[in-house]
């Protein structure tokens, strides 16, 4: 077995002190030799763990030929930013979990498994530096017609991309001042550039796709007035964008951030160019974040860069209630907040913030908790463990422990059917809403999930609402 091309990386000393990327990717040379590992297997089954189901064999046979503009648009047919997801996918969980080269049982990808995602990161850029694009469909019968799409995450993103490429005019309507949705406010610039973000929506500018920002649909605008307005349909990209708490004594003292709040001022708003950039955040001498997953890691690996750049001692520490094993966040992002010095706390439960006489926190009380029977989500459950409590410094704490459903549309919009969580109920098959013309996607559809499951679902809706404005067209 040929020996896994190890990626580039920053070395932790350089890296903690700036928002610049970390992760380098592959060379040519290097790309080449890991595409050589792949068996070419007669039963791809690689493919079956891609959310979106890319030919994942045959970009890779075309790496092997070197012919990567042919690779890029292999990929391009199912997936629309692949600079992006090869920066961002969870593949552990997706394609490089399913590789033949992944040992049977394992939790995630092994390591012997093809580096699928830094493939199509390299092929991505490569396709985006020749200016490749996606192959246009032409003008066809429904050139001119009007859809608007609300909210700018990677589910309405690649739903206005897919539809202007079909002559289509489509208005995107975002709410805050940048579009991106979480690719701009939550994931910071040391996980994924924002040239690259940049360069995907400019992208969309050229096929014809106007972003409004600042504008709130369900405040600035109703959803009937868009179709008054002249819109065919409508795709709803809303995300979840309202963070959990934990509901323990003490969460609302001063320097208690959610993720969103913490991750929103420094990636969107600069805070870690204050003051050039207007809006602060504040940086403690001991930083908790209590959380497993990716908005927990990135919040812990911007807060200790905070704490480098300020000229604090880095003392940032991750407390989750679970064990390593059960942390939802990627692997890499574990690794990479380990080697840049977050300490791990596992197996302990928040249960009260103690804070000073301004009001602002100063302690966090937390029980020891050991495993349980699987809980519905399949892992073990933490159970409290009596008698267990203990207390630690924390001037900042960052609550990362989930994300729900942004209800600022669906609260004031009748007809528009929800679930229990607040979720857009749709039909899965054209991701139509229970109002005709109306269509959703992404983290508003089932929670809290991936960047590339959130395109899927913008693709598959660009498919049907295609179809309804054909079907619309030839009643006329
Ligand atoms: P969003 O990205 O949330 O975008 C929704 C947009 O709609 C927002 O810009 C919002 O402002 C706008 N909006 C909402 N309501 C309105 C309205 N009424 N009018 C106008 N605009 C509105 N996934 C991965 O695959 N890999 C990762 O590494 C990863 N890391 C993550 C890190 C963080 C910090 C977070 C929070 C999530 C992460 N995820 C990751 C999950 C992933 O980002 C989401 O699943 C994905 O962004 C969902 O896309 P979306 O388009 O549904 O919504
Ligand atoms: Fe086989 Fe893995 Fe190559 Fe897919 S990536 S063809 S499963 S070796």
């Amino acid at each position: 077995m040929k020996e896994v091309i190890k990626i580039r990386e920053v070395p932790a000393s350089q890296r903690s002190s700036t928002f610049d990327e970390v992760v380098l990717g592959y060379g040519e040379q290097e790309i080449l030799q890991e595409a050589a590992r792949c068996l070419q297997c007669k039963n791809p089954v690689c493919i079956q763990g891609c959310p979106v189901g890319i030919d994942i064999k045959k970009f890779i046979y075309h790496i092997t030929k070197k012919d990567y503009a042919a690779s890029y648009l292999t990929i391009k047919e199912k997936n629309n930013f692949p600079s992006i997801c090869g920066r961002v996918c969870p593949a552990e969980y997706q394609c490089r979990k399913s590789c033949i080269l992944t040992k049977k049982g394992s939790p995630f990808a092994s390591e012997q498994a093809i580096n699928i995602h830094f493939l199509e990161r390299f092929v991505g850029d490569y396709g985006n530096k020749e200016k490749i694009g996606a192959p246009k469909e032409g003008k066809d019968e429904l050139a001119g017609q009007k859809v608007a799409v609300v909210g700018s995450g990677p589910a309405g993103l690649c739903c206005a991309g897919e539809l202007a490429r079909k002559g289509i005019k489509v208005t995107i309507f975002e709410s805050l001042h940048e579009p991106g949705g979480v690719l701009r406010y939550g994931i910071p610039p040391f996980r994924l550039p924002r040239d690259i973000l940049d360069f995907e929506i400019k992208y969309l500018e050229k096929l014809g796709v106007t972003t409004i920002p600042n504008y709130i649909i369900g405040k600035t605008k109703m959803l009937d007035e868009l179709f008054k307005e002249g819109y065919s349909a409508v795709f709803l990209g809303l995300g979840a964008g309202t963070p959990s708490f934990l509901n323990i004594a003490g969460e609302n003292l001063g320097n208690v951030y959610s993720a969103n709040e913490f991750l929103t001022r420094v990636n969107l708003m600069s805070a870690f160019k204050y003051p050039e950039y207007h809006t602060p955040v504040n940086v403690g001498k001991r930083m908790i974040i209590i959380g497993g997953g990716n908005t927990a890691m990135d919040a812990a690996r911007a807060a200790i860069r905070l704490q480098n750049m300020s000229g604090i001692k880095p003392n940032t520490a991750i407390f989750y209630r679970r064990t390593e094993i059960e942390m939802p966040a990627r692997r890499l992002e574990i690794e990479h907040a380990k080697e840049e010095g977050i300490e791990f706390e596992f197996l302990v439960q928040p249960v009260a913030f103690g804070g000073d006489d301004n009001g602002h926190v100063r302690k966090l009380r937390c029980l020891r908790c050991e495993l349980g029977e699987p809980d519905a989500s399949g892992r073990r459950r933490p159970v409290a463990i009596a008698n267990s409590e203990f207390e630690t410094d924390c001037d900042v704490a960052i609550i990362a422990v989930g994300l729900q459903a942004n209800t600022v549309l669906t609260n004031v919009t009748p007809g528009l059917k929800v679930d229990k969580y607040k979720d857009i109920i749709v039909d899965p098959e054209t991701m139509q809403t229970s109002i005709a013309g109306v269509y959703a996607g992404g983290d508003i559809v089932g929670g809290e999930g991936t960047v590339i499951e959130a395109m899927s679902m913008g693709k598959k809706a660009s498919v049907a609402i295609v179809d309804y404005l054909k079907s619309k067209a030839k009643k006329v």
